[in-house]
């Protein structure tokens, strides 16, 4: 299995997933991340699925039209985002079980202004998490 501790994602993308956790503070917000070559450059939001303060999920259809669109577009997919309204952004016990995807990058946002970091990414298989560091490309 590759073992990402770089992650490479252009400064637009972060800027996007700040403004989607920033739009709805109180709510989980959610997507996918994708691009080429190692960098993320695409911002996939979900819409649809249900949202709470402490749990987010990506319903079935949603996840299949939004793989659909990246192969149509020649996109890999590269990673996940979600946010935490509230308290750390590290990864919660859900969200280890629940990461279906060991090559990707979990982002990890805090709406909150004051928060110490407010992206933080991990790379999440056989239920541990490990960060990573974040390499923001300037497009
Ligand atoms: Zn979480």
């Amino acid at each position: 299995m590759r073992v990402v501790r770089v992650v490479r994602i252009e400064r637009t993308v972060l800027q996007q997933m700040l403004a989607e956790a920033r739009s709805a503070p109180e709510v989980e917000c959610c997507g996918l991340l994708a691009g080429r070559a190692e960098l993320i450059s695409v911002l996939l939001p979900a819409r649809e699925g249900p949202r709470s303060a402490s749990a987010y999920e990506i319903s079935p259809l949603e996840l299949f039209a939004l793989f659909r669109h990246m192969r149509d577009a020649g996109l890999e997919h590269l990673g996940i985002y979600h946010s935490h309204p509230h308290g750390d952004n590290s990864p919660s016990t859900r969200d280890v079980e629940l990461a279906y995807y060991p090559a990707a990058a979990y982002f990890i946002v805090s709406p909150q202004v004051d928060a110490a970091r407010l992206v933080r990414a991990f790379a999440i298989a056989d239920g541990r998490s490990e960060e990573l560091t974040i390499d923001v490309v300037d497009a």
